[in-house]
């Protein structure tokens, strides 16, 4: 089994069945079940442990212990979808809608920059109210103010003349996970007028204009398996994205799935490890629903190779409001606090925040 780990690290990839193989080991059901939720049959876990430290040492050896922070600021939670997993679907009543005015967005891009962040992420339901216009003038705006800074959406499919438009005004990174590389699987989580076959479109569109461009999937889903996940894998490895978003599936109490198990630690951290040693380069956050999964998530995703921070600049009045599942964690209300806590929360690894662009070197 550690051989196929060695084999990983140094030809960057495995055959499906070996990753299959490695992912049986890691714990064959994707969900949580039983008792892995944050507790100790982690640390109890050698090989997750040869597999981690494996990948948190490429990790080192590409960007140091400085850990690329971006602000997070979510523009609206207005969506036209209805993904059954998301707590922002369209068809959840008990949700106040809001969304940001462009000074508004401007504004927390400023605080921002004076907290220090060179890299902002604006990420949003897709939101039919704010027109491609009005999307592409804000980060217009937003690359005038902000000439150097990196500006990444995460906007969903608004089609490609709109995504070429946003990349003109200065967008120069757009984040849009693929969810499931698998057909049924697909149609499962999302509503009938959404299709992989468009979402893989729309991300070929986005690399074809320009942008780095940034997939990923939910950990242990609902429908999810080692099959399905192989899949994702392997789709991963073809497309070789620039960044790779992965989180575990929480449920949100007003969705269809709101009674589902969540994700397994165990899995989404055997599979950020698996993501780096693929890519040794590769921008791979340490996501929010990690950290809310387990506590110490955050700390344990970026010692399983993630090197992506991404604190919340949203303003403190909506933020409760952009919630995707239950319990949705963030560093502190206010960005700055959410900044020291970063701060702090790094340093008891021996890591720190890294203020820069950030961007993917191949
Ligand atoms: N509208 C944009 C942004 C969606 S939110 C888009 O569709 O790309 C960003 C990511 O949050 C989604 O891609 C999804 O993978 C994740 N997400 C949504 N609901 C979730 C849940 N219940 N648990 C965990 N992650 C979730």
């Amino acid at each position: 089994m550690l051989q196929l780990i060695d084999k990983l690290i140094v030809t960057h990839r495995l055959e499906p069945g070996e990753y299959r193989l490695l992912l049986e080991k890691i714990g064959g059901e994707t969900g949580a079940g039983g008792n892995e939720r944050g507790g100790e049959a982690a640390t109890n876990d050698s090989f997750l442990d040869a597999l981690t430290a494996a990948a948190r040492k490429v990790a080192i050896e590409n960007f140091g212990n400085g850990v690329y922070a971006r602000g997070l600021i979510e523009i609206s939670n207005f969506c036209r979808n209805d993904c059954l997993y998301c707590g922002i679907r369209r068809s959840n009543r008990n949700v106040a809608r809001y969304r940001l005015s462009k000074e508004q967005i401007v504004a927390c891009c400023r605080l921002g920059a004076d907290l220090g962040f060179q890299s902002f992420v604006l990420q949003g339901g897709e939101d039919m109210g704010m027109s491609d216009d009005a999307i592409a003038e804000i980060v217009a705006e937003i690359r005038r103010e902000f000439p150097r800074h990196a500006i990444t959406l995460s906007l969903g499919e608004r089609g490609r003349e709109a995504f070429q438009r946003f990349f003109d005004a200065g967008a120069d990174r757009y984040l849009l996970r693929h969810e499931t590389a698998d057909n049924q699987h697909y149609t499962h989580l999302h509503p009938a007028e959404m299709s992989l076959e468009k979402r893989l479109q729309a991300l070929h569109d986005l690399r074809e204009i320009g942008y780095q461009v940034g997939t990923g999937i939910m950990v242990g889903s609902p429908g999810q398996t080692l099959e399905t996940l192989v899949k994702d894998i392997v789709f991963i490895e073809h497309f070789r994205p620039e960044m790779v978003g992965l989180g575990p599936f929480l449920p949100q109490h007003d969705t269809p799935f709101g009674g589902e198990k969540p994700g397994s630690l165990r899995m989404t951290l055997a599979l950020l490890a698996i993501f780096r040693l693929m890519m040794p380069r590769a921008l791979i956050p340490s996501t929010t629903s990690l950290a809310t999964l387990a506590s110490e998530g955050r700390v344990r995703g970026i010692l399983a190779g993630a090197n992506v921070v991404m604190p919340n600049l949203s303003p403190v009045e909506t933020r409760a409001l952009y919630a995707l599942y239950d319990g949705k964690k963030s560093f502190g209300t206010e960005a700055a606090e959410g900044v020291a806590a970063l701060t702090s929360e790094l340093a008891t690894i021996g890591y720190q925040p890294a203020f820069v662009r950030g961007d993917y070197r191949g």
